[in-house]
């Protein structure tokens, strides 16, 4: 039971139990600052609802991109401390609800991220054939939740395929199709992915903005990796780079702009090679409807200009591309754990700026969030940092405060767990995936092999206790 008073300072014999709920880099970056200092003892639950710890750092960053992958290393060493310890394969708000979880603990950091697609509202969406960038992304990189089916059968008839969005998720999506399967080779994929990628008949890939490419919001090394692939050719048209006055302005100030510019005219004269594919940048193209029967054939797509508030107003002028499959890559949204409050707009939990939820505007104690879930889903993994910094400077303050409730006397949430039948996976049995992931790679020359199946990450960590 939660009590009523003021929670005693916390003591080695007694530290503060805090639940960090979401073991991606938030959470990660949030129990390291909490047991990096030494002002508060404390004991860290960090739960996550997979059996692997890491978010989207595992289930986001693009396979092919092995360097920004490897932070998971640096992650993993947070693991290790002494006062934390990883529950995984606990779902809070299925498998504990949180009212029962604030029982067993003094306070609770939300850092579940924000993992739903936004739509882009138009007729056809729904057809086979048309995707969210947050399905492929997650079947590519071998989440056990991707509907495999799903992916699978729109990428079989995948011939031509439309990304729609400019933003470096969308890069991501463009690039692993268009790349070839040697080029894939040599990352952690699932075997079964990189299997349906290599029959893919992908024969273009167009990546579409509805505004020009001053408003663009993909990096500059994202854009420029394109320009280095095996089997694909960028094209852009010099026409969308014919920038109006505040465009100009715009690239003038930004440094980021003006360089993607300066990369996209070093294509304009690119022209379509033989047996390689075509990656058209199409900009100032509004997606109207997804065109089909039973399937996705085509989108039709209404020509855009943008006016002086930097928007994309249609012109009128319409046009059919041809589409086998769509991916829609508009934007990453937060939802409700059952019990916590969302603000449906932005799609983040209410907070007072510093990381401290508000529940009907007023400070709920012991509740905290950081990452995606705070900020919405913007900023690199590095970005987490500082957010979870100022979260945990804040719940320490507030335990150093005495504000905080007390959580039930023992330290029982693995047991109670257990109790409830679920099946907690710890550092120890995902240390036994991870040497399964290894070992299972090796087979085939690589690093690692994902693991996607949820049966099969846990059998790997039965395999292991009956060792
Ligand atoms: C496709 C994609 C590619 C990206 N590529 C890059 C890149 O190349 N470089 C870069 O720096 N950044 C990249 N990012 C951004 C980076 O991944 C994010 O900044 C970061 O992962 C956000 O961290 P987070 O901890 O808030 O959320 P997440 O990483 O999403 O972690 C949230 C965790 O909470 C868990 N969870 C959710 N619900 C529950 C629940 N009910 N109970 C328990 N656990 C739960 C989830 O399983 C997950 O592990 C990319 C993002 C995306 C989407």
């Amino acid at each position: 039971m939660v009590s009523d008073g003021a929670a005693p300072p916390s003591s080695p014999d007694r530290p503060l139990r805090v639940a960090v709920i979401g073991a991606g880099p938030a959470g990660i970056f949030t129990a390291d600052a909490l047991t990096q200092q030494t002002d508060v003892p404390v004991q860290i639950d960090l739960v996550d609802r997979l059996p692997t710890p890491f978010g989207l750092v595992r289930h986001g960053i693009a396979p092919d991109h092995a360097k920004m992958r490897a932070i998971r290393e640096t992650l993993h060493r947070s693991l290790d401390h002494p006062s934390l310890r990883f529950v995984g394969n606990v779902e809070i708000g299925v498998d504990l609800a949180l009212e029962d979880l604030r029982a067993h603990v003094d306070a609770v950091v939300y850092t579940y991220g924000a993992a739903l697609d936004r739509k882009l509202g138009i007729p056809g969406e729904d057809l086979p054939g048309s995707l969210a960038a947050t399905e492929l992304v997650a079947w590519y990189c071998g989440h056990p939740d991707a509907d495999r089916e799903r992916v699978e059968s729109a990428l079989a008839a995948a011939r031509s395929v439309v990304v729609v969005g400019v933003g470096n998720v969308a890069l991501d999506v463009g690039r692993v199709l268009a790349r070839t399967p040697e080029e894939l080779e040599s990352t952690d994929m699932p075997q079964h992915v990189l299997d349906a990628l290599a029959a893919a008949p992908v024969e273009q890939v167009t990546i579409l903005g509805r505004r020009g490419p001053a408003q663009a919001s993909f990096t500059t090394q994202e854009l420029r990796e394109l320009g280095a692939m095996a089997g694909a050719t960028v094209l852009v048209d010099p026409a969308d780079l014919e920038l109006d006055p505040d465009s100009e302005e715009r690239a003038a100030a930004d440094r980021v702009v003006s360089r993607n510019l300066g990369v996209l005219r070093g294509w304009v004269e690119n022209a379509p090679e033989p047996d390689r594919i075509p990656l058209r940048l199409r900009f100032f193209s509004r997606p109207a409807r997804l065109l089909g029967e039973g399937r996705v054939t085509g989108l039709e797509v209404e020509r855009t200009a943008v006016d002086g508030d930097g928007r994309a107003v249609g012109t009128g002028e319409v046009e059919v591309l041809p589409a086998d499959l769509v991916v829609r890559s508009v934007g990453y949204r937060g939802s409700a754990l059952p019990g916590l409050p969302i603000d449906e707009r932005s799609g983040t939990v209410p907070h007072d700026g510093t990381g401290r939820v508000l529940r009907d505007g007023q400070l709920s104690g012991g509740e905290y969030v950081a990452g995606w879930i705070k900020r919405g889903p913007s900023g690199v993994v590095g970005t987490n940092k500082a957010d979870a910094r100022e979260t945990v400077a804040a719940l320490l303050a507030d335990a150093t405060a005495g504000v905080l409730r007390v959580g039930g006397p023992a330290d029982d949430l693995v047991s109670t767990l257990q109790a409830r039948g679920a099946e907690p996976v710890l550092l120890e049995d995902w240390r036994a995936i991870d040497a399964a992931e290894i070992e299972l790679g090796a087979t085939r020359g690589r690093a690692r092999t994902t693991l996607h199946e949820r049966e099969a990450l846990l059998a790997a960590v039965r395999a292991a206790a009956r060792r």
